[in-house]
């Protein structure tokens, strides 16, 4: 295993051309970055009101093909905003998978919701449609307006946020069908994947809204920010509204209709957002030419590497190796880590985090079986 370990490692210095630190993800900056940063301190309009947070939007739109498109300070605000525009409140409920970022249960818990933990599958280590309905058959009734119901807490699950794990879509068709049929909202944690497609449309999309990240390790950045898409108009106008303080369009008056929150993307972060979307199809070009390297070198190897699903064009943006076991994993991490090369293994599952410990969820074997085996591996982009 130690010389296993070895190989790869080369293999990883060679491909980066150092033996120097190698991080997980890096943003890498070759477009208009510094152009724009400069226009926007020269204009003095650094803040809330510029061209750039417009600009950005319209831009994310189009590409993602969703008919609006509205900027958040970060990925998680945008969750938090999409969760309150279905009516996630304190009596209701949200599935999602345990599987994730700790963002995607932490945005159920800020509507004072409680999340439900259901399964992943092993190929996408996204939500599983097939546990999803096996769950919502045993533990769920329908009341006479429709709305589903958990016969444990008696609570309404209004809503489902199924996440594209490291930019592979997960089977989110199925999905938004189940969904559909039990009157359940879905919220697509797109976070990782923007540049990744599902039967040809991009994911973030299905659902009735979906949220986009822009931190600093994901495909593209604008230093923190967000994104929430949707094709609803009233929707669209509502999460400006909430996330811009609800007020009230005036010259000069300050008059707030309801108590919201202060999610702008400022001006200075949209200016970087612009430039990176600009060179968008380079990050993503360049991102499946390094899984391609990885994936010839790992073909012969009982260590697998994680491909694009089927029916799926995935970003690759987090690249991601499956072990044997616990074991050979451990060993790969400790290794890497000490000579480095920076890895690390996927998140701890939600349930098992002590502020989710009590959240109910079902049998969660997949997601159990690859919390032990999965171990994400350089990722940035070629020079
Ligand atoms: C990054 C990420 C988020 C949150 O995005 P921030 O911009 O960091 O707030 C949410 N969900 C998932 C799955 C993520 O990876």
């Amino acid at each position: 295993m130690i010389q296993k370990c070895k190989t790869i490692v080369e293999f990883i210095q060679d491909l980066y051309k150092t033996k120097e630190f190698i991080s997980l993800h890096e943003p890498q900056f070759f477009g208009n970055e510094k152009k724009y940063l400069n226009e926007v301190i020269d204009s003095t309009f650094i803040s809330s009101v510029g061209k750039f947070v417009d600009q950005f939007e319209k831009m994310l739109a189009q590409f993602v093909g969703s008919k609006y498109a509205v900027a958040t300070s970060n990925g998680t605000s945008a969750l938090h905003i999409a969760l309150k525009l279905i009516g996630v409140d304190e009596n209701s409920e949200v599935i999602t998978q345990p599987l994730t970022f700790v963002a995607t249960a932490n945005a159920i818990s800020y509507c004072n919701a409680k999340p439900i933990f259901v399964d992943v599958d092993r190929d996408t280590m996204g939500l599983s449609p097939t546990k999803l309905k096996e769950f919502l058959e045993e533990f769920t009734t329908q009341d006479k307006s429709g709305f589903c119901i958990n016969k444990t807490t008696k609570k309404v699950i209004k809503a489902c946020v199924p996440m594209h794990t490291f930019g592979h879509p997960c089977k989110i068709d199925a999905i938004v069908a189940i969904c559909n049929k039990y009157n359940i909202a879905v919220v697509e944690d797109a976070a990782e994947s923007l540049g990744s497609y599902y039967k040809n449309q991009h994911t973030g999309t299905f659902g009735k809204l979906g949220i986009f990240s822009f931190n600093g390790n994901k495909i593209i950045t604008s230093g923190g920010g967000g994104m929430i898409v949707t094709d609803d108009a009233e929707l669209a106008k509502r999460a400006k509204h909430l996330t811009t303080t609800a007020k009230i369009p005036h010259p000069y008056e300050y008059i707030h209709d309801e108590i919201a929150y202060n999610y702008r993307l400022t001006n200075l972060a949209a200016a970087v957002g612009v430039a990176q979307m600009e060179n968008i199809e380079i990050y993503i070009q360049k991102q499946r030419e390094l899984a391609k390297q990885y994936q010839s070198f790992f073909q012969s190897d009982d260590v697998r590497f994680v491909a694009e699903p089927k029916n799926c064009t995935s970003n690759y943006w987090l690249n991601a190796l499956v072990f044997k076991d616990k074991n050979e994993r451990d060993t790969f991490l400790k290794y890497t880590n000490e000579n480095n090369v920076m890895t690390r293994p996927i998140w701890r599952l939600m349930n098992k985090l002590d502020i989710y410990k009590d959240a109910q969820h079902s049998d969660l074997s997949n997601s159990l079986w690859l919390e032990e085996r999965v171990v994400n591996i350089s990722s940035s982009i070629l020079k």
